[in-house]
């Protein structure tokens, strides 16, 4: 079987995010709500850790059974929305890059000590 061109690999990550159910819940990114709509197992089998669409206020996280990867999505789609509210032109992989950053930052255990435990 031939690999799917770049067209049906969009087409596919079309589809999902399409199918993905809301949460009923709003994600407040700098006190904008969010409608939140949850990724499952197929969009993970794609590489869709998540996806944020800015001007319909829509963001697309993995919830369930959250590991660090999908956590770092979730931080990596909330940059997305902060990025838009705040008028900054990053690029993809700045944002990719931030995330990383972000996320090593607030899982490092040495932060989760003493006074700074109550930080995070
Ligand atoms: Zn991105």
């Amino acid at each position: 079987m031939s690999e799917p061109t770049a067209q049906q690999i969009a087409q596919r990550r079309d589809l999902i995010l399409m199918d993905a159910p809301s949460t009923g819940e709003a994600l407040y990114i700098s006190g904008v709500p969010y409608i939140v709509r949850e990724l499952g197992p197929q969009a993970e089998e794609l590489g869709i850790m998540g996806a944020c669409d800015p001007k319909r206020c829509m963001i697309w996280l993995h919830l369930k059974d959250l590991t660090p990867r999908k956590l770092r999505g979730v931080i990596h789609e909330i940059l997305h929305a902060l990025a838009e509210s705040y008028r900054l032109d990053l690029e993809h992989d700045t944002i990719r890059r931030l995330a990383t950053g972000l996320d090593v930052t607030l899982r490092d255990k040495r932060n989760h000590t003493g006074s700074l435990n109550r930080l995070f």
